[in-house]
């Protein structure tokens, strides 16, 4: 299964080889089990301003900017993109709530997707649509010594945000390595989108509540229900790219 996902990788991107030497991890649904406290900010901050959406909405939106999710409510709710006073407000106001229901609790598996990354001597770095302050922080807390800041980016260091290429090819730079030299782990089809189209290997982890068809026409190049089944697997990952 893995070697028949490496060829169709090598095939669509017109690459050689796949020798990964970084790990680029999207953070929200991958390093922490916070998406639902994000989906459900999201939805009470929408449902408070009357703005058509469902739950599920915020699953698929996953990885894109607040500002381009706040715009896709206004333009089914009014036709209309928000204003920069719009956004701000509901922005904050979601902000607010994701940090009351917010618990920081670590995704089940993820320091031993980690680990097993940094003993194959790769690097590990973080690309998220997240604009929290203080997020090198709480990843040092969570995960000491696996982040630094020069290695990260974030919804301040991106123009676009996923699903554009632009966070992963960003991330890619800061590592010093070519697309074919990395692996991107994702859970939402946008981040799965973005990590495919920079040319990167995407391994997809479904910890959310979508289908995995979503995340497989989204482009991911293999799929786990979890990071805990991926880093069971990682060591015949590796060993299967030979
Ligand atoms: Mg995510």
């Amino acid at each position: 299964m893995i070697q028949e996902a490496v060829k169709r990788y090598l095939q669509r991107t017109k690459q050689d080889s796949l020798s990964p030497k970084a790990v680029l991890f999207d953070m929200d649904g991958v390093l922490y089990n916070s998406m639902r406290f994000h989906a459900r900010s999201w939805y009470e901050t929408a449902m408070k301003h009357q703005l058509q959406a469902v739950l599920e909405d915020f699953y698929m939106f996953e990885g894109r900017t607040g500002e381009s999710t706040i715009n896709e409510l206004y333009r089914r709710t009014f036709q209309r993109d928000a204003t920069d006073e719009e956004k701000k407000e509901i922005y904050e106001e979601k902000a607010m709530l994701f940090n009351k229901y917010n618990d920081g609790q670590a995704m089940n598996g993820a320091s031993e997707v980690l680990a097993a990354a940094k003993a194959s001597g790769m690097q590990t770095l973080v690309v998220t649509g997240s604009g929290q302050h203080s997020l090198i922080n709480k990843l040092e807390h969570t995960y000491p010594g696996c982040f630094s800041c020069e290695k990260m980016v974030t919804a301040f260091d991106v123009k676009y945000g996923k699903p554009h290429p632009e966070p992963y090819l960003m991330g890619l730079e800061k590592a010093g390595v070519k697309a074919n030299e990395a692996f991107v782990v994702e859970n939402a089809p946008m981040g799965v989108e973005a990590g495919a189209a920079a040319g990167i290997f995407t391994i997809a982890v479904n910890t959310g509540p979508l289908p995995d068809n979503v995340l497989l026409d989204a482009g991911a190049d293999l799929l786990y229900p979890d990071i805990a089944s991926l880093a069971k697997d990682w060591d015949h990952i590796l060993r299967a790219i030979g």
